[in-house]
């Protein structure tokens, strides 16, 4: 079986590091039921063991809201004790929906060097990974028995095109335009720059033929002004500038690059290095006094 029915319920069964929750997101956001993520959701912390408790209340919440409607439902988590498994089965059957089993075949070694790599609250002590790893080693041939209906091991998945095309109506969707080439690349621009978290706040706010686009970055009344420079000739030296109060002595507007978030906090916090913020007329001014 290379296709998983839908809907159904998902079981994700595998060690820590063996990339359950990287193909978890081949399936769309609200499909996915993520312990960690309710581990952070409840405290803060997506490593709090201590947590586990309340996320797993949560997890259960949902998944019986879900299947309640008849939906999908991707368990991201280790699954690797029977009575979790069963839980889970039977809250599919409950419902009347097929358990899918999907077991991830990454070696240990694997798995303990992704482990590794993650960030200290994320990381699962080694022991507690072999252990897992032999857990799903030793519960593998029977899952069809504890009531599993498919059983499909991860290598046998092609879901990177499903991902792929998620992408792409994300793209699609965040930069809905009518048809104008320059407008869809300016937006896109915006949100590449900027990110996910900025990228909401920022719209473009003078568009004028033969001068480099204007745009706002805005939340409550907060504004940061930003112009886009097109006239350096190397592409690669194009970006965004800020609009700041001039320090050479008037007061008149200045623009500083701003090349990434950290540039965007210091202007926000006045806190460029004050050579750096004057305006054309009062750069002119200091070279021609310069030259006296
Ligand atoms: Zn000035």
């Amino acid at each position: 079986m290379n296709a998983i029915p839908e809907p159904s319920v998902i079981v994700m069964t595998g060690a820590s590091g063996s990339g359950k929750s990287t193909l978890a997101r081949t399936w769309p956001a609200s499909y996915r039921l993520e312990l960690d993520a309710y581990r952070e959701l409840v405290s803060g912390d997506a490593g709090d063991q201590e947590a586990t408790d309340d996320a797993v209340f949560v997890l259960h919440t949902v998944l019986e809201a879900r299947l309640a409607r008849g939906m999908t439902c991707v368990v991201d988590a280790t699954n690797t004790r029977a009575d979790v498994r069963k839980y889970l089965i039977e809250a599919a059957h409950a419902y009347e929906l097929p358990a899918v089993a999907v077991v991830m075949t990454a070696p240990l070694e694997q798995c303990l060097a992704r482990n590794s790599r993650r960030p200290a609250n994320r990381r699962v002590p080694d022991d507690v990974v072999r252990r897992q790893s032999a857990q799903i080693a030793a519960a593998r041939p029977g899952l069809r028995g504890e009531g599993f209906d498919h059983v499909v091991t991860d290598d046998r998945l092609m879901r990177l095109r499903l991902l792929l095309q998620r992408a792409v109506d994300r793209v699609h969707a965040h930069h809905q335009v009518d048809g104008d080439h320059t407008e869809r690349a300016r937006r896109m621009l915006a949100h590449r720059f900027f990110g996910e978290d900025l990228a909401p706040a920022f719209h473009w706010t003078q568009l004028r033929p033969n001068h480099d686009p204007v745009g706002a970055l805005a939340v409550g009344g907060d504004e940061i002004t930003l112009a886009y420079r097109t006239w350096y000739p190397d592409p690669l030296d194009w970006g965004f500038e800020a609009q700041v109060p001039c320090l050479g002595g008037c007061s008149g507007p200045a623009w500083v690059p701003v090349r990434s978030p950290m540039d965007l906090l210091a202007v926000y916090d006045d806190d460029f290095p004050e050579d750096v913020v004057r305006c054309d007329r009062c750069t002119a001014g200091a070279a021609a006094r310069e030259a006296v």
